[in-house]
């Protein structure tokens, strides 16, 4: 594995490629992350994964400060990935070289979900894709379905501009069904079992509104409930269609999407 530090050496060698794939990350690397590398590896000559954690994403400057950085590890974990062509960890300089403010705006059908409640989330998102998907331009790029909205935006964003798929890959979890998260390395181990309860009571919900009627109505007791119960404070909790995110009544083709907060912690998942 080759590690790329600047943009230079990263045109130098990733330009005569012309079949590589894109794992992009914010580092504390994960059985999560290591899935996408792998499909990349399996569908790509090439394979690149980025680590870079940026502030122009987060909407709260405590979150990006508080955000689980640890490169040495990551670099244990990353080199041990036979096949693994090369890491590119940029510096801020090196992502923003062009000072151009970006133009870039979600629609208001999109403020939805996290967009809703992380102000400019988003578009930071979209933006630093577009920045790091015309340095690489390459063929693939690999994204989890844990971050749903996110991989919504910018397949639509992405495929729209560059002749680049954006492929979803499945949420990988622990043996107690709670998302793999860069954020859960936050937490003690009494505060992880917690999020493993939390995690399997949004479980258990799937599995109920497959018999129930009214399924928003259901969901809107259920996040009182688990509110009290678990002392966290849910931001949504809403059932959508998993093809165009708007509000679903029904189980089939359907997703429920959560987020909440666990003692100042921000987690989202989907089931
Ligand atoms: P992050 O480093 O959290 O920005 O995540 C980088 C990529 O890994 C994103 O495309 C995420 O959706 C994906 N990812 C994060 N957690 C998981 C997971 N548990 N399973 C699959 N993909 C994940």
């Amino acid at each position: 594995m080759k590690i790329i530090l600047n943009n230079n050496n990263l045109r130098k060698i990733i330009r005569p490629i012309s079949d590589i794939g894109f794992v992009p990350t914010m580092g504390g690397i994960h059985k999560g992350h290591i899935s996408l590398i792998k499909k990349s590896i399996e569908l790509n000559k090439k394979t690149i994964v980025s680590i870079f954690v940026n502030p122009k994403q987060f909407n709260n400057i405590k979150d990006f400060k508080s955000y689980p950085f640890n490169i040495e590890n990551d670099l244990i974990i990353l080199k041990k990935i036979k096949k693994l062509d090369f890491l590119y960890i940029p510096k801020f300089k090196d992502i923003y070289e062009n000072k151009n403010k970006s133009q870039i705006k979600i629609k208001r059908k999109d403020k939805i979900l996290c967009a809703k409640y992380r102000k400019g989330h988003f578009e930071g998102v979209l933006d630093v894709m577009n920045r790091l998907t015309t340095l690489i331009n390459p063929k693939k790029i690999f994204m989890g379905k844990k971050d749903y909205q996110q991989l919504f935006l910018v397949k639509n964003f992405i495929e729209k501009r560059f002749n680049t798929k954006v492929i979803g890959c499945k949420t990988i979890r622990n043996k107690n069904k709670l998302a793999l998260s860069s954020r859960n390395l936050l937490l003690n181990k009494q505060e992880l079992k917690d999020v493993e309860k939390i995690s399997i009571q949004f479980l258990n919900l799937k599995k109920k509104i497959k018999s129930t009627n009214n399924i928003n109505r259901f969901l809107q007791r259920s996040k009182k409930e688990l509110e009290r119960f678990f002392n966290i404070k849910i931001e949504y909790l809403e059932n959508r269609n998993t093809k165009n995110l708007m509000l679903s009544k029904k189980y089939q083709s359907s997703k429920i999407f959560i987020s909440y907060y666990y003692k100042n912690i921000r987690f989202i998942d989907n089931f």
